[in-house]
């Protein structure tokens, strides 16, 4: 199933004439993050799984604290993956909202190659390049 919602994910080629984020090319992006939701959805359901079958108590101590340290890296990839399933549900309503697509710091088309490599990009690319600098300087 994932396997075959990539094959979809082919770069979409848009018409001779054919506006920026047309009816067609916005059911493409959202075809793409609903995969991507799709997937994220195993890996959390396979991570619980994972969780219970392990839920065995070691004896040894040492194991004891291996199998802590591991549900822990677990329970942090679960997080994440818990954030990036709310980005997609949030790039999906901009989709809905017909906001999808455009930067939202400076309104201009973030662009089809740059969506088709980060489907949740909110950002264009200079306003994103600009944000890293800003993050950098932050934490200095
Ligand atoms: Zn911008």
């Amino acid at each position: 199933m994932p396997q075959e919602l990539r094959k979809q994910a082919i770069p979409y080629k848009p018409k001779k004439g054919e506006g920026y984020m047309s009816s067609k090319q916005l059911m493409h992006f959202r075809n793409i993050l609903e995969g991507i939701k799709v997937e994220l959805g195993q890996d959390i359901d396979r991570t619980v799984h994972t969780m219970q079958d392990e839920a065995t108590i070691f004896a040894d101590p040492n194991d004891r604290a291996s199998q802590e340290s591991d549900m822990a890296l677990e329970l942090r990839n679960r997080d994440r993956e818990r954030k990036l399933i709310k980005k997609i549900d949030e790039t999906i309503a901009k989709i809905d909202t017909g906001d999808y697509g455009y930067c939202e710091s400076c309104g201009i088309e973030i662009g089809l190659k740059r969506l088709e490599a980060r489907p949740t990009a909110t950002l264009c690319i200079d306003c994103k390049t600009l944000d890293e600098i800003r993050e950098k300087q932050v934490a200095k």
